[in-house]
C-alpha cells in the first residue's frame, strides 16, 4: 500500500532526537510522503527548513486557532509574503494548519473565525489545498466553506462528526 500521511508536526523539537529513524520506519511502512505543517508564525523556517531537506516531505503553512494568543495581525501579512514567495514551489502544498477550534472555551471565537476566513481567502487566492483543525465546530466551518469554496479542497483532520457532515 502507498501512503501519504497529510498531518504531522515532525518540526517539532519532540522529533530533534529520532526523526531520521521515524522516516525510515514510516518508509518501512509504505508511507512514501509526509506534510508538516505550520502552526505559528516563529514555525514556518523550521517546517520550510525541514521540507527543504527531504524530497518525502512537503511544506504547508498556517496558523493554528490553538495559538490563537501568539499570533498577531502582521503574522497574516508575513503568511501571505511566504506563499508568494513559495508560489509554484513543489515542496510546498498546502494552507494548514488552520481552522475553528469550539472545544478550548477560552478562545475567541470571533477573532478565530477572522484568522479562519482570512486563511481560507489565502487558499482561494493561491488555489491551495486548506488544512483544517475542525474541533466541536463541524456546523460553522461548513457554513463558512460553502462561502469561499477553496477550489482544491482540502483536509479535516482528525474528524469528529457525523456521516452527513462529512
Ligand atoms: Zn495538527
Amino acid at each position: 500500500m502507498r501512503l501519504i500521511d497529510t498531518h504531522t508536526h515532525l518540526d517539532f523539537p519532540d522529533f530533534d532526537t529520532d526523526r531520521p529513524r521515524l522516516l525510515a520506519n514510516a518508509a518501512a511502512r509504505g508511507v512514501e510522503r509526509m506534510v508538516v505543517l505550520g502552526v505559528y508564525q516563529a514555525n514556518f523556517q523550521r517546517v520550510w527548513d525541514l521540507a527543504c531537506t527531504d524530497q518525502r516531505l512537503f511544506a504547508a503553512l498556517g496558523l493554528h486557532p490553538v495559538y490563537l494568543d501568539q499570533h498577531r495581525p502582521e503574522h497574516l501579512v508575513q503568511l501571505r509574503e511566504w506563499l508568494e514567495r513559495l508560489r509554484g514551489d513543489t515542496q510546498l502544498c498546502a494552507v494548514g494548519e488552520f481552522g475553528l477550534d469550539y472545544y478550548l472555551e477560552d478562545l475567541d471565537k470571533t477573532r478565530q473565525q477572522d484568522l479562519f476566513e482570512a486563511q481560507l481567502q489565502m487558499a482561494c487566492d493561491f488555489e491551495l489545498p486548506a488544512l483544517l483543525h475542525v474541533r466541536r465546530s463541524h456546523a460553522q466551518v461548513i457554513a463558512t466553506l460553502k462561502r469561499y469554496k477553496p477550489v482544491r479542497a482540502g483536509v479535516i483532520h482528525a474528524f469528529a462528526g457525523s456521516y452527513e457532515e462529512a
